[in-house]
């Protein structure tokens, strides 16, 4: 099954977050990171199938590639005023980022909110990196989407552990 076609779309969003830095196993660690405290014996390799079901998902991908073009755009100093320097210097008021965001956490219902909520404020792993403002790069919508993608796939982990 993991062998099968994937979509035109799929691929590229898939093909953008590695561009930018983020790989599977970067998200595979935070949803670890976010369900092995509640999951006796949890494997990264059952992480890291919800991740890849995430990545499925129409919505997720069309969050991924719009908000990873709105970031590069921003490094490419290319956005009109004043969402140019609003976006470039990842504006605490903005808030858009967070919901496109929310757009991906949606999918697997509400229980992923609390994770999205949790890993955005401790930042382990990738996050961490995306959230460097030191390094030039502009990751003001990723990093959100990253930790959605994570949460969802928990949520994902935790209904399917249930039945
Ligand atoms: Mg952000």
């Amino acid at each position: 099954m993991e062998n099968k076609k994937i979509k035109p779309l799929e691929q590229k969003a898939r093909e953008w977050l590695e561009q930018r830095g983020v790989t599977i196993q970067h998200i595979t660690e935070l949803v670890y990171y976010l369900q092995s405290p509640y999951h006796e014996n949890l494997e990264m390799e059952e992480c890291k199938y919800n991740v890849e079901r995430v990545l499925e998902k129409r919505e997720v991908q069309n969050a991924i590639l719009t908000g990873i073009q709105l970031d590069m755009l921003a490094e490419q100093k290319k956005l009109e005023e004043p969402l140019q320097t609003t976006i470039a210097i990842d504006e605490s008021l903005y808030g858009v980022d967070e919901i496109i965001a929310l757009s991906i956490i949606n999918v697997y219902g509400s229980i992923g909110f609390t994770n999205y909520g949790y890993i955005d404020k401790q930042k382990p792993g990738i996050l961490k990196k995306l959230n460097d403002k030191s390094s030039g790069e502009c990751h003001t919508f990723l990093d959100d989407i990253v930790g959605a993608i994570a949460a969802a796939a928990s949520s994902r982990l935790a209904h399917s552990q249930e039945e």
